[in-house]
C-alpha cells in the first residue's frame, strides 16, 4: 500500500516536471497590458494542411471566448482604443483585442456568429486583393485555396458594429524584402482602397508574415501611411499606454494545438510554450 503511494506520488512529481518544462506557469502575471490576439483560420482543417496549427476549432474558439467572458475581459476593436487615446471615452478594465488575419470566409461563417453570440467583437486585417477570391499567396501543396470574405459579408459585419477591418496589404507579401517604394505603395494603396470601400478609417496595420515590423525604414513607411497601430507577430503582451515609437503592437498566437491553460497562460503571462 505505501509502495503504491509513493509509486503515485513518483508519478505525480514527474507529470509536474514536464508541465514545467513545457509551460510558462512560473512567469509573473503581467499587469497593465492589453492581449492582443492573434487568429488566422476559425473550423477544421482542411486534409493536406500544413498550417494545421493556424486552424482553430469552432468547439475551442467558443470555450477561449466563455474563459474571456468568465474572467472579466471586455473586446474592443482598433476604433475603440483610438477614441481611448484621444481621450473621448476610457477603455474597459481588462481589454482585449481579438484579432484575425488575412480574411478568410471561415470569420464570416463561425467566428462572426460566435462572436456576436457572446456579445463580443473582433478586428480582421483583409488582404485587399484576395477578397472575394482566394489566399494566392500560399502554395496549394501546403495549405489548399480557401475562399475569402465577399464585399457583402465585410459589409454586413461592419455594419454589424461586431467587426471593425484593418489592412493587411494589397497582396500579402513579405515587405521586409520588398523594394521599399513597393512598400509603400502595398502600405498607401490598400489604405486607400479599403477606406474607400469600406468608408472607414483603417486605424489597424499587420505585416504579413510579421515581416518588416522590426525593420526600421518598413515600420517608419507603415507609420507615415496613417495607420494608427501597427501589429507584430512578436509573442507577447504590449503594456497600456503603448509606447508607439518603441515597437510594433505585440500578439498572442493562438494554436490549434492550444489547451484551455495555453490559452489561460497567454493571457495572463504572455506565453504558453517555452
Ligand atoms: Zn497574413
Amino acid at each position: 500500500m505505501i509502495g503504491a503511494l509513493a509509486a503515485v506520488g513518483a508519478v505525480g512529481a514527474a507529470a509536474a516536471a514536464g508541465a514545467s518544462a513545457r509551460w510558462n506557469w512560473w512567469r509573473p502575471v503581467v499587469t497593465g497590458g492589453m492581449p492582443t490576439l492573434m487568429y488566422h483560420k476559425i473550423g477544421d482543417y482542411p486534409p493536406g494542411s500544413n498550417l494545421a496549427k493556424l486552424w482553430v476549432t469552432d468547439a475551442d474558439f467558443r470555450r477561449q471566448l466563455a474563459w474571456l467572458k468568465a474572467n472579466g475581459y471586455e473586446s474592443i476593436t482598433f476604433a475603440d482604443w483610438r477614441d481611448a487615446e484621444k481621450g473621448l471615452k476610457p477603455l474597459p478594465a481588462k481589454p482585449v483585442l481579438i484579432t484575425f488575419d488575412d480574411g478568410y470566409m471561415n470569420n464570416y461563417e463561425l467566428a462572426y456568429p460566435a462572436l456576436r453570440e457572446f456579445g463580443m467583437k473582433g478586428c480582421v486585417f483583409l488582404v485587399y486583393e484576395a477578397m472575394d477570391a482566394h489566399n494566392a499567396w500560399h502554395d496549394p501543396a501546403g495549405e489548399p485555396w480557401l475562399k475569402m470574405l465577399t464585399w457583402a459579408q465585410i459589409d454586413e459585419m461592419q455594419r454589424s458594429g461586431v467587426i471593425e477591418f484593418g489592412s493587411h496589404t494589397m497582396k500579402h507579401r513579405n515587405l521586409a524584402t520588398l523594394p521599399l517604394d513597393q512598400v509603400r505603395w502595398e502600405l498607401t494603396e490598400s489604405k486607400k482602397r479599403l477606406e474607400d470601400k469600406l468608408g472607414r478609417e483603417m486605424v489597424g496595420f499587420a505585416y504579413p508574415y510579421g515581416s518588416g515590423a522590426y525593420k526600421p525604414d518598413v515600420r517608419a513607411a507603415a507609420l507615415e501611411a496613417g495607420y494608427r497601430f501597427d501589429f507584430s507577430i512578436k509573442q507577447g503582451i504590449s503594456r497600456l499606454p503603448w509606447d508607439r515609437k518603441a515597437e510594433a503592437v505585440r500578439r498572442l498566437l493562438i494554436r490549434g494545438d492550444d489547451t484551455m491553460l495555453d490559452f489561460r497562460l497567454n493571457l495572463t503571462r504572455g506565453r504558453a510554450r517555452l
